[in-house]
């Protein structure tokens, strides 16, 4: 995306100027200032290296090698008018039961009340097959009329001539009415058809 791309407001571009941590909240978050979007998906996903890709920062978000960690909610702030909150990675095995059953209550509290949310980023893997718990989440997205945008992370692990096919079967496992997103945080592929749909939420 240009950076003067003539749709996108003043201080919307890609990539941003200034991302500022607002902190790590494990259970109540600070009342939201300024349009929201949130970023969750199957611990291992992809999820912080896409937050670090799409803030145009190479360490915002911690890059884990030890998956199912994180169990507070990051916040940042772009450039003064948009907040991304990190939502801690979902259904990691290796995790105890008690960490994991933490997590459906507290994202659903956080996806039921966060008044100030636009948009929800569900990063889902593009090279697996649709998973009942991103299934779960969707249904629960659905019911709570929260928008959500599906995003197929590391797409660069799938042959450019299968990715069309792929995505596509992607999508309608998971019950969408077309193909997600196909993004790749090492290629920097989908950046900006994401970073748009994310300014387009948060203009409202
Ligand atoms: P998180 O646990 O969901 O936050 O995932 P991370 O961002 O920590 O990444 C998990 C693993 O996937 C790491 O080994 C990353 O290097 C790898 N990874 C993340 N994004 C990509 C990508 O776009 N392409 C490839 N090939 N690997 C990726």
């Amino acid at each position: 995306m240009s950076r003067t791309s003539g749709r996108a407001r003043k201080g919307r571009s890609w990539p941003p100027g200034d991302v500022r941590f607002i902190g790590s909240f494990p259970v109540d978050l600070p009342a939201g200032r300024l349009p929201e979007i949130a970023v969750v998906g199957r611990s291992n996903v992809g999820k912080s290296s896409a937050i670090n890709t799409l803030l145009g920062r190479k360490s915002a978000a911690r890059v884990s090698g030890t998956p199912g960690r994180t169990r507070a909610v990051n916040l940042f702030e772009v450039d003064s008018w948009l907040s991304v909150a990190d939502l801690p990675g979902y259904g990691f095995a290796r995790v105890s039961q008690t960490l994991r059953d933490s997590w459906a209550p507290m994202a659903s509290r956080y996806i039921a009340r966060r008044d100030t949310l636009r948009l929800v980023v569900v990063l889902v893997d593009s090279r697996r097959d649709a998973q009942p718990l991103d299934l779960a989440l969707l249904d629960q997205l659905g019911a709570a009329a929260r928008p959500a945008l599906v995003v197929a992370t590391k797409v660069d692990k799938i042959k450019p001539a299968r990715r069309v096919r792929t995505l596509a079967a992607l999508g309608a496992g998971l019950g969408l009415a077309g193909p997600p997103i196909g993004f790749s945080a090492l290629k920097k592929i989908g950046v900006p058809q994401v970073w748009k749909a994310i300014c387009r939420a948060c203009e409202r």
